[in-house]
């Protein structure tokens, strides 16, 4: 179990911090991204050194996010220390990658919004009711009073409208809107921001051409999928929004995308619009939100499809 911290004790125990170690999760998002480095700039310019470890490839359409240059990539025979170690928009200590083994930090501050959360760390700020950590992020500088630039605005802006698909997805609040309005007011241009995260790789658009003809239609259509097969698995290619393909389809209540990391080891993003996908990913030691969830099953591809759809077939009977 964690301590369960409110805003302004989670601003003390940063403040009190002279060294922090950030960590976002694997497969990062802009939202995990956004969200740290925005953090970072505050307490940099209080004079706190701070490092961020990303475990993962990071996206090259993320390039854009002001000071992404300053991730990287924990190395295993190294140790990072410091005072502490700020863990955002992961649920699980095995979302982090080698973060989790190389990291000796005095304390350990978990800050997310997913309803999956598993208390790991020490301190835990949780708001399951917030679209993405941005929003979160926003919150926490309007309650400590800290001032916000451009660049952190910059930074949380695109965190919170990645997490709730550009104010479309169901997680959108009126709250998320007044977040983003405030950014705004900071400088921030959503169009500038779009142009840099929608644009798609070619290599991205090709694999997408060969990913797209296996599409599937289960469980009397209400679930679609599509795969990607080890033989095309390619980590440098990012396939972020290819299971938003399925998730919007006459008649479907669960897209799926399949993509076969390893092979024997099936990564499963799953979107939702009636049941829970949440419930389903933690069956398999995975986490997310009611809508949006995902995990990764030990299984080759087909073993893996058969597997998630008996799971859905249970959650949607009961
Ligand atoms: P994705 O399908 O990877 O975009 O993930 C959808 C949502 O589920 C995001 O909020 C992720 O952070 C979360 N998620 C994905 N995989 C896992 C996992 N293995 N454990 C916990 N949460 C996850
Ligand atoms: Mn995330
Ligand atoms: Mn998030």
């Amino acid at each position: 179990m964690s301590k369960k911290l409110n805003l302004k004790e989670t601003g003390e125990l940063l403040l009190a911090a002279k060294s922090l170690i950030f960590c976002c999760h694997v497969s990062p998002d802009c939202d995990t991204l956004g969200s740290a480095l925005g953090l970072m700039r505050f307490l940099e310019q209080q004079g706190k050194q701070v490092t961020l470890l990303v475990d993962d490839v990071i996206n090259k359409s993320f390039s854009f996010l002001p000071g992404i240059a300053k991730a990287q990539m924990p190395e295993a025979d190294k140790e990072y220390t410091a005072d502490l170690f700020v863990v955002i928009d992961a649920s699980s200590w095995d979302r982090i990658g080698i973060c989790n083994q190389v990291v000796k930090a005095k304390q350990l501050l978990n800050i997310d919004h997913h309803i999956s959360n598993t208390e790991f760390a020490e301190y835990l700020y949780l708001d399951a009711q917030a679209a993405a950590v941005g929003e979160i992020m926003v919150d926490l500088f309007e309650t400590c009073g800290w001032e916000m630039d451009k660049a952190m605005a910059d930074n949380f802006y695109t965190a919170i409208s990645t997490d709730c698909g550009s104010f479309r997805y169901s997680n959108t609040t009126p709250k998320t809107m007044r977040q983003a309005a405030k950014l705004l007011e900071l400088g921030v241009n959503p169009n500038e921001i779009n142009e840099n995260l929608g644009l798609n790789s070619v290599a991205t658009m090709q694999l997408l051409a060969k990913v797209l003809p296996t599409i599937t239609f289960a469980l009397e259509g209400r679930v679609a999928y599509i795969k990607l097969t080890n033989d095309l698995y390619n980590k440098e290619t990012s396939t972020e929004t290819f299971v938003n393909i399925v998730r919007y389809i006459e008649g479907v209540d669960v897209g799926i995308f399949f993509k076969e990391v390893e092979p024997g080891k099936t990564r499963v993003s799953m979107r939702t619009c009636k049941t829970d996908a949440a419930a389903i990913a933690v069956q398999f030691a995975g986490g997310g939100h009611v809508r949006a969830a995902g995990c990764t099953v030990m299984a080759p591809i087909d073993e893996a499809v058969d597997q998630v759809l008996a799971a859905i077939a249970k959650e949607m009977d009961k």
